[in-house]
């Protein structure tokens, strides 16, 4: 078998796959996507935020509600004629008196506490919406010079793309097909030469029928890592 063909296809290939890799690991292309990533948590952070600042104001106003009916009951207290009350009645107004001083120093301490918490909440808030925009400004960037990068080597690629479908023409179907396959799983280079009775690509040693094989067919799939194996001359 001619594999003539197929081998000069793979050295072109291989400035391809070489483009291709180093669009895989652009680092432009990384930041924009981690960027994305940032992004869409800083959003869902201030939606919880926002969320959350919601409820904190709805208790506020529940014990703003709260604190006026105590007052309102304090001050209902302190108008009523004592003259006219009993000494039970004094005891028991005087004991209420104290309860409702108490609630009222409650609510004062949860009013104030439920401030803190608002003005946390509303600091975080700002500081995600930063995060947001510092993140957004970088994304647009690397996303930018990533299609930079990427123009940079489209008319190379599709010079190249194009000199590799005129050399498949050349190339057995079966073999075309089967490269190909390799080739989309990211498997390169696809075909190796054998080694010492060993597959070329991943180095394992070949059992003595895979070699008779090999030597009648004059191509094998390694079992292992699946590359083409042949016979070097
Ligand atoms: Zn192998």
């Amino acid at each position: 078998m001619d594999l003539k063909n197929i081998l000069d296809y793979q050295a072109l290939d291989s400035e391809l796959f070489k483009i291709e890799r180093e669009l895989r690991e652009n680092q432009n292309k990384k930041t924009a996507s981690t960027m994305h990533e940032s992004m869409k948590e800083a959003q869902g952070r201030s939606i919880k935020l926002e969320e959350k600042a919601g409820s904190l104001l709805a208790e506020i106003e529940k014990v703003k509600k709260q604190f006026k009916l105590q007052q309102d009951k304090m001050d209902e207290f302190m108008s009523k004629d004592l003259e006219k009350m009993s000494k039970e009645e004094l005891e028991k107004l005087s004991s209420l008196k104290d309860k409702l001083a108490q609630n009222l120093v409650i609510l004062e301490r949860n009013l104030t506490s439920l401030a803190e918490n608002v003005n946390a909440v509303l600091s975080d808030f700002n500081k995600t919406i930063k995060t947001f925009n510092s993140c957004k400004e970088q994304y647009a960037k690397s996303k930018s010079a990533y299609e930079q990068d990427l123009k940079a080597v489209e008319s190379q690629k599709s010079e190249i793309t194009k000199k590799l479908e005129t050399l498949s023409k050349g190339i057995e179907p079966r073999i075309m097909e089967a490269y190909q396959k390799r080739r989309k799983e990211n498997i390169f280079p696809v075909v190796v030469p054998l080694n010492n009775n060993s597959c070329g690509g991943c180095h394992i040693e070949l059992p003595y029928a895979n070699i008779s094989k090999l030597q009648d067919e004059g191509i094998l799939t390694c079992e292992h890592c699946h590359r083409l194996i042949y016979l070097k001359k």
